[in-house]
């Protein structure tokens, strides 16, 4: 069989063997239901009291403000539709971007059914939004501002600091879906004033099917899930805590070598770059000259390709990697991101494609990768 190179780590990332060797005691020996007074209930509930007290503090949080989710779709729905019911009567009005995840849009559309008003801030040829325009947005009737800390398709870094400076000491609540930042950014949310933040465990070398929510102590927020009463009642049923358990571990290992790992995905994306350069083939990264980008993500456009042919003809070489619109199965409709920011009859939303770096990948595999895409854009260019 062919060598396969994973370049799709945005979309998700394998689970480290550590963190697999965490979780197994608590799928076999210790079972328990943490909500069970009996030790075996009690030795659940000590483990999950410890996954929350590790990542409360990596991220400057309290204990209580660290709510278990079933992942960043979860996260994301809760904040917004927990915030925006909890403050209708404060107002109805929710400003986010026109390029946030599918999981904060399509809960936004939902919103907007039950009688929210969504403004959705646009963004630059960079995927940045601007502060003026949210400054300009903001009105009597806001109540929340959800912005993505980091793109998942281009990787563009919000003005996060900027945005909670500016919110912070008004009535309006301030989240930020961390799904592709965390594990990549140290953040600390009492340093960047954010009230809610969404993350999510396989995206770091977590299991999938869990991450959390932090809400700020003093948030006004209804659960939207009712039963039986664990998460400190603001998310009931029984938790994943093997999965939660994992979580603690992805994240503890995510901290051990989180500058050596940014410098190792900047060296890949700029060798990618000098070899495209040298092999002469057209392209241009999206979200070039954003301030700040995240380095796991090198999305490209090849002018002249089409993103059909280029992922059959990737995963054809052994090579894993997106379209633009990357988050939705399979798809290869235009991406709302990259047509936010290049506009709708822009090649780049057809011929654009998303490879993103991870634990594992290493060097030589990269240079190899970038030989042999270099090698299709050329095959599908003159075949013109
Ligand atoms: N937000 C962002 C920015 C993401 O990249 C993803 C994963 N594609 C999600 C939310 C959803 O996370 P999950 O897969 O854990 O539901």
């Amino acid at each position: 069989m062919q060598e396969r190179v994973y370049l799709d780590h945005a979309a998700t990332t394998p689970a480290h063997p550590d963190v697999v060797s965490a979780m197994i005691p608590y799928m076999t020996k210790i079972f328990g239901n943490p909500s069970s007074v009996h030790s075996f209930g009690r030795e659940a509930r000590f483990a999950l009291d410890d996954a929350r007290a590790f990542i409360a503090q990596s991220i400057n949080a309290k204990e209580n403000e660290i709510i278990f989710t079933s992942g960043g779709t979860e996260a994301d729905n809760t904040a917004l539709f927990g915030v925006a019911m909890a403050n209708k009567d404060k107002g109805n009005h929710i400003i986010t971007t026109a390029i946030e995840h599918h999981a904060i849009l399509y809960a936004c559309k939902q919103l907007e059914k039950e009688g929210f008003e969504i403004t959705y801030l646009p963004v630059n040829e960079h995927g940045e939004i601007s502060i003026e325009d949210l400054k300009s947005a903001l009105k009597d009737t806001t109540i929340l501002v959800s912005t993505m800390y980091g793109n998942n398709e281009v990787g563009t870094i919000q003005p996060i600091r900027e945005i909670g400076a500016l919110l912070s000491g008004t009535n309006v609540l301030f989240h930020s879906d961390a799904v592709q930042a965390f594990g990549i950014e140290k953040i600390d949310v009492n340093d960047l004033k954010l009230d809610l933040m969404s993350v999510s465990a396989h995206k770091i070398n977590g299991p999938k099917g869990v991450g959390f929510l932090y809400v700020r102590n003093g948030v006004k927020f209804l659960p939207r899930q009712f039963g039986g009463e664990q998460e400190r009642k603001r998310r009931a049923g029984t938790e994943n805590v093997a999965g939660i358990v994992g979580l603690k571990e992805a994240i503890r290992l995510s901290e051990l070598d989180m500058l050596e790992k940014v410098e190792r995905f900047k060296q890949f994306k700029q060798r990618m770059i000098n070899i495209f350069q040298k092999e002469k083939i057209n392209f241009s990264v999206n979200g070039e000259g954003a301030r700040a980008q995240l380095p796991h993500i090198f999305n490209v456009s090849f002018p002249g390709t089409n993103v059909e042919s280029m992922l059959t003809n990737l995963d054809l070489t052994g090579i894993a990697a997106s379209s633009g619109s990357a988050c939705t199965a399979g798809s290869v409709e235009p991406s709302h991101v990259l047509v936010a920011m290049y506009g709708k009859g822009s090649d780049r939303t057809t011929n654009s494609i998303r490879f993103s770096f991870g634990y594992g990948n290493t060097l030589e595999e990269i240079e190899g990768a970038a030989h042999k895409i270099t090698n299709i854009v050329k095959r599908l260019t003159n075949e013109k």
